[in-house]
Order: structure tokens, then sequence, then C-alpha cells
């Protein structure tokens, strides 16, 4: 995945399909307003308010408890809907961010 300063890239997976929602890695958190910052997201022609949430997680054992990251997305372009392997970008420029599906 090749996160640059202006987008954000993921191949979406099974869980992300499911929950409607990106993770967003931890290298790219810098990219996004801060955890539970809300900002507005264009998807297609309509935008949502979102914002990144940390949510703790035991995927590694009760040992390890630690957080993952998560952009929830509502809203679709209906002629692409999410399926796993599709490549997602969020864009940032200066009229703010958009999410784009391939
Ligand atoms: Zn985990």
């Amino acid at each position: 995945m090749k996160n640059t300063k202006s987008a954000y890239t993921r191949d979406l997976s099974a869980d992300e399909v499911k929950q409607h929602r990106l993770m967003v890695t931890k290298d790219a958190l810098g990219f996004f307003p801060k955890p539970f910052k809300t900002f507005t997201l264009r998807v297609g022609s309509a935008e949502q308010e979102t914002a990144v949430e940390a949510i703790e997680c035991h995927c590694m054992g009760l040992a390890q408890p630690h957080e993952h990251y998560w952009l929830p997305v509502k809203a679709e372009p209906s002629e692409h809907p999410w399926e796993r392997g599709k490549r997602v970008t969020i864009r940032k420029n200066e009229k703010g961010y958009s999410f784009e599906i391939l």
C-alpha cells in the first residue's frame, strides 16, 4: 500500500466490507484529523460527517490489548458497491477529503 501525504489507499478486506469502515493504519494516522474529530468526507456527489475511531482490540490476545483505527463510511456511489479486494482511495486537497472506490 502506498500512502502519500495527499492520498490514503487500501484494498478492501472482507471485514471492512462487512462493517463498512476502512482500517486506518498507524502510519496513516497523520493523514486524517485526530481520532474522534469529525470531518466531512465527500463520497461521489454526497457528503457525510465521519471521524476516525480508536477501538480497543484483543486480536493478539488478552495480554496485549491495543487499539485499531477505523474510518466508518456510510454512503457510497451505488454503481460502485464495496467488495473484497476493491481498491479505495481517500484523497485530501484544499477542498477537503474525498472517497473513491474503483
Ligand atoms: Zn488488534
